[in-house]
């Protein structure tokens, strides 16, 4: 016998009716390169309606992919909306990818229009005077930037103006909404397709009280990029719950984010860890009366800087794991009632592992090359897959082509290696590709980069593995040193002796000026292997 309820579509229109309708007096506050933009969700909604009718007027097909190369705003939030909310697909584009790279995505995803802040449009223009499906280049004033001659370009503000709002229409649920290619710090960017439905479960998923709990009362802001797998999904959550917002535009150094969590009394706070490592002596001595959540993922987050955050401003540190193809937030470490009475340094322990999985995430860890599941004991580590209504299921042209990142029952293979402890937290010990192999023992970059980063004249490290006659492998640390200190290799050595197993201990130390990123602010381990000759 079947259910008998109503199978109505969960769509996206969905989540911005319930914005327009209940929270139009809530603010969305956005930083420009010379100023900030306020307005409500009552103003945005009338927008959106016009950039829905905006694309209509352009002819943009339906199903087409529209582009954006843009930072954090109101006005990215409304093509969130618009784009998918009037059949289309919005494709973000990660403004900090090699030039090539962004050529190749879009012309890989044909894209018929790019939308682009006038700060990012020299940039963007070189990239896409190849890409013959581009009809049309929309610039969104941030308060600078030059805008070189093309013949595509159209204003955004005498677009919307010159255009009707809509209704907005979507039947189907597993209609494509959104698309992100990964960064590519595995290979070449592969595309990954969110539909409406998974959009908004990931919405319900990111609300729930166990997780990060957004709700009506809170302020968010997400300084993880709208660019790179949606900030975490937290603009569309925001809109869902009716949070007020606020956006650094332009404006990313750490004083101006600390300005903004405290003149717009901002409850939740997402970035990767070099921002909240950036941000640390900014936001120190600051009001942040209204702050309950400081929420870090996207690369390990060491325990010093958890630790950090909770000795000088009273928080630590909310991490989540996830992956441009878990739509992100894959797990969140919010400690359970049943944990909570551990001794201080344990829970500290604890808040560095990357949690416990979602609701209606399923995950599981598996002998690398096996089908064989590794047991819940947290010692014994497998690579870590995950399953679920927000987990992708393959990439974007690419259907041939399965085999590496899913497994035949239809799981994702993460190529994260990790332990998952009885209680179902799950520790990441490494990236597959990151491990070193010594004496055929594998020692965790993760773990050992943490084991230095607890040193306070360190203020990064990062580990890779350089190849060894004797032992295959051996780590590499390269180590920037926080400044006036005057550490040696062998103060370090000491101070890892007690810390870390003997043979994990560094033969090589490189002191560097810093570690290099990738475009989404993680360690660049890649660059790393090639200064040093790690191959
Ligand atoms: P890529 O870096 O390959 O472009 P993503 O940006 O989607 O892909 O990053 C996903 C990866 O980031 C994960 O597989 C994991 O290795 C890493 N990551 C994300 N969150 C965490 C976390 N909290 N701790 C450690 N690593 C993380």
């Amino acid at each position: 016998m079947l259910g008998q309820m109503s199978d109505h579509p969960l769509t996206l229109i969905h989540a911005f009716n319930r914005a327009e309708r209940l929270f139009a007096e809530k603010t969305i506050t956005t930083l420009t390169a010379t100023g900030r933009e306020r307005q409500t969700y009552g103003e945005w909604a009338r927008r959106t309606r016009r950039l829905g009718g905006a694309l209509d007027a352009l002819g943009v097909a339906p199903d087409a992919r529209v582009g954006t190369f843009a930072w954090n705003s109101a006005r990215h939030l409304e093509l969130y909306f618009a784009v998918p909310c009037s059949g289309r697909v919005l494709h973000t584009l990660n403004i900090r990818l090699f030039p090539k790279q962004v050529t190749f995505i879009v012309n890989h995803a044909e894209d018929e229009v790019v939308f682009v802040d006038r700060s990012l449009a020299a940039t963007l223009l070189p990239l896409i005077a190849d890409a013959p499906a581009v009809r049309h280049v929309v610039v969104m004033d941030d308060g600078a930037g030059e805008v070189p001659a093309d013949d595509r370009i159209i204003d955004y503000e005498a677009l919307i103006g010159a255009s009707p709002a809509i209704d907005f229409h979507v039947d189907d649920e597993n209609q494509a909404a959104a698309m992100c290619y990964t960064s590519g710090t595995t290979g070449h960017p592969k595309g990954v397709v969110y539909s409406h439905r998974s959009t908004v479960l990931h919405s319900l998923g990111v609300m729930l009280a166990d997780t990060l709990g957004v709700s009506e009362r809170d302020t968010i802001l997400p300084i993880v990029p709208m660019f790179h797998a949606n900030a975490w999904g937290l603009p569309y959550a925001a809109a869902m719950a009716g949070s007020a917002l606020a956006f650094p535009g332009p404006q990313m150094s750490p004083s101006a984010i600390a300005e903004l969590i405290e003149r717009e009394r901002v409850t939740l706070a997402a970035g990767v860890p070099t921002i909240w490592t950036a941000a640390l002596d900014e936001l120190h001595g600051r009001d942040l009366s209204a702050l309950r959540a400081v929420v870090c993922g996207g690369s390990a987050v060491p325990q010093a800087l958890s630790e950090a955050y909770e000795r000088r401003l009273g928080l630590p540190i909310l991490q989540a794991w996830g992956m441009t193809e878990t739509s992100p937030v894959g797990s969140v470490c919010t400690i359970k009632s049943t944990l909570a009475d551990l001794p201080a340094d344990e829970l500290a322990r604890l808040r560095a592992s990357q949690g416990v999985p979602m609701p209606l995430v399923e995950a599981r860890i598996v002998e690398p090359g096996t089908t064989h599941e590794v047991a819940w004991n947290g010692s014994d580590h497998g690579e870590l897959e995950v399953v679920g209504p927000w987990v992708a299921a393959s990439y974007y042209g690419a259907e041939g082509d399965r085999g590496a990142s899913f497994t035949k029952d239809g799981w994702l293979r993460t190529g994260d290696v990790a332990t998952i402890s009885p209680d179902g937290y799950i520790r990441l010990v490494d990236r597959t590709k990151d491990l070193v192999k010594s004496g055929g023992e594998w020692i965790s970059s993760v773990e050992l980069e943490n084991a230095i980063m607890a040193h306070p004249a360190v203020l990064e490290a990062a580990v890779i593995a350089v190849p060894d006659e004797r032992w295959g492998e051996r780590p590499l640390a390269c180590v920037v040193r926080a400044d006036d200190h005057a550490l040696t290799a062998d103060d370090l050595r000491a101070f890892l002796s007690s810390r870390v197993a003997r043979w994990w201990i560094p033969e090589r130390v490189e002191f560097i000026d810093e570690v290099p990123k990738t475009s989404v602010g993680k360690f660049s381990k890649k660059t790393l292997r090639e200064r040093f000759g790690a191959g």
